[in-house]
């Protein structure tokens, strides 16, 4: 190769980074070489098939704009996958004839060969791949744990359905995307998937958090070693990813929404879990949120009561399994199942609270002493949400003034008073700002507000009545 083919390499390269920016640069076009250039066709190679694929369905059309940059007589740009094995084999220093015979024979190798040829072990032996291995998994995440209720029963069974599919069976929906809040049991369902999925042996099922989903892929890319990661990849039956609204960054997301597309076009099953439907997954492009819409969302709803009482009740003989004295009676179960929140994480602590109380003391559980140790995962009762519209209807009401008195600017006595008080319940009763109040008070200054909460304090302090008077006003504003 020239050195003048060098150096129109070199400022093509260049020109790439600019147009694509040094994120997208450096993901796919810093392990880019040029081969050679013969006429017409440049040729160019990347370490890996995926690489390749990606560069082609994406770039081709930008990276030959910018050859065409350097010289238009070029129409055309060969992409090829050139052999790590072979490279890193040969000396560092090699005749340019040896390097040519090497590249033509990963040609045949990768793009005549049908895939079948030479592929690495599945499930990373000796590839040093954390990210092949999934992440960790909690045994007593399984279905026979897994309680089901009105708001889970239809997540519970496409799940099951995913964990029995023969390896042969048609794909019934792809990807089964399950979306819910924290603690209603996204893991549970999916680690329960891998569990049974695993064990029946039709299939490799691989959980991954997204996190681990994002390092995995970013240190294959770093290690030269995305082709061992997309072939194990490709060994995998189920594809289980926790959490997806934790993907971040430009680069991964291409790199799974592309492994999303390869796996469902192979008809292998995708499972995903996040807090959010597809729609609102914002930092996800388009395509991926329909391609992620496209096979069955399904929604879990809070736990319902009846759920968390099944659901305690199941954990407590789970953990008689361990401590046979463990008892609790029906009436505690009740009670943490009605005030205990939603959330699975909670109903699980109230139930280790009682555990480790019984324990440490010897004491039997009783409803006082849930009461006492659960006080702080009692759900709060929601406080109603009091408009300043309202308070200065009441206020104006009780008063006897009109609500537009209020707003005004008029400075006589039998307006101040209510309006002043006004103010005060705002502060007092909703979150609003002094500024926020301010505005809506007729546009006043936030010191004006300021100065009406300081008055009424302190004359709540020494006025009976008038405290009383408030006091009706948020009874009547917060019924
Ligand atoms: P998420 O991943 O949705 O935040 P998890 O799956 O981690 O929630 O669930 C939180 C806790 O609640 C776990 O201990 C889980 O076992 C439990 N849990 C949630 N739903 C159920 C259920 N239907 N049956 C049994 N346990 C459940
Ligand atoms: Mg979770």
């Amino acid at each position: 190769m020239s050195n003048a083919d060098q150096e129109s390499w070199s400022r093509v390269k260049e020109r790439l980074r600019a147009e694509v920016g040094d994120d997208v640069y450096s993901s796919w076009f810093a392990r880019m070489d040029l081969e050679a250039i013969e006429e017409a066709t440049v040729r160019l190679s990347v370490p890996t098939r995926f690489l390749k694929s990606w560069i082609q369905s994406h770039y081709a059309e930008r990276v030959l704009a910018c050859w065409q940059a350097q010289d238009e007589k070029l129409s055309r740009i060969e992409l090829i996958v050139r052999s790590a094995v072979l490279r890193t084999a040969v000396p560092q220093k090699k005749p340019e004839l040896a390097q040519v015979a090497n590249v033509s024979e990963s040609v045949n190798r990768f793009t005549n060969g049908n895939g079948a040829v030479h592929r690495p072990p599945l499930a990373a032996e000796g590839t040093g791949h954390e990210a092949l291995g999934g992440s960790p998994l909690d045994p007593r995440l399984t279905f026979e744990t897994f309680v089901v209720g009105r708001s889970n029963t239809l997540a519970q069974a496409a799940a099951k359905q995913v964990a029995i599919a023969k390896r042969n069976d048609p794909v019934m929906f792809n990807p089964l995307y399950i979306h819910a809040g924290v603690g209603l049991g996204k893991t549970h369902l999916l680690q329960a998937i891998t569990w049974m999925g695993n064990a029946a042996g039709e299939r490799k099922v691989l959980y991954l958090t997204a996190e681990k989903f994002m390092y995995g892929f970013v240190s294959a890319l770093r290690t030269q070693t995305a082709l061992a990661f997309k072939d194990a990849l490709r060994g995998i039956g189920v594809l289980v990813i926790d959490d997806l609204q934790f993907l971040q960054g430009k680069s991964t997301q291409a790199e799974f929404c592309h492994t999303l597309n390869a796996l469902i076009d192979a008809g292998r099953q995708v499972v995903i879990a996040a807090d959010r439907p597809p729609s609102d997954l914002e930092s996800l492009d388009d395509r991926v949120r329909s391609r992620l819409a496209g096979g069955l969302v399904v929604e879990m709803g809070g736990l319902g009561e009846e759920l968390r009482f099944e659901i305690l009740k199941a954990r407590v003989q789970a953990a008689r399994g361990h401590h046979p004295s463990f008892d609790v009676p029906a009436p505690v179960l009740a009670y943490i199942a009605k005030t205990v929140t939603h959330n699975g994480r909670d109903l699980e602590g109230a139930l280790n609270r009682l555990l480790a109380h019984n324990k440490l003391t010897g004491h039997p559980v009783t409803l006082e002493m849930a009461e006492r140790e659960v006080r702080d995962l009692v759900r709060p009762q929601e406080p109603k949400r009091v408009k300043i519209e309202d308070i200065q209807r009441i206020v104006a009401r009780q008063y006897n003034v009109s609500r537009s008195d209020l707003l005004s600017s008029r400075r006589t006595a039998n307006v101040v008073r209510p309006r002043q008080v006004a103010m005060y319940l705002a502060k007092t009763l909703t979150l609003r700002s002094l500024p926020e109040i301010g505005r809506r008070f007729g546009g006043r200054d936030h010191t004006t507000v300021l100065h009406a909460v300081r008055k009424i304090e302190g004359l709540v302090g020494n006025d009976m009545a008038l405290a009383e008077e408030i006091e009706i006003l948020k009874r009547q504003l917060q019924e």
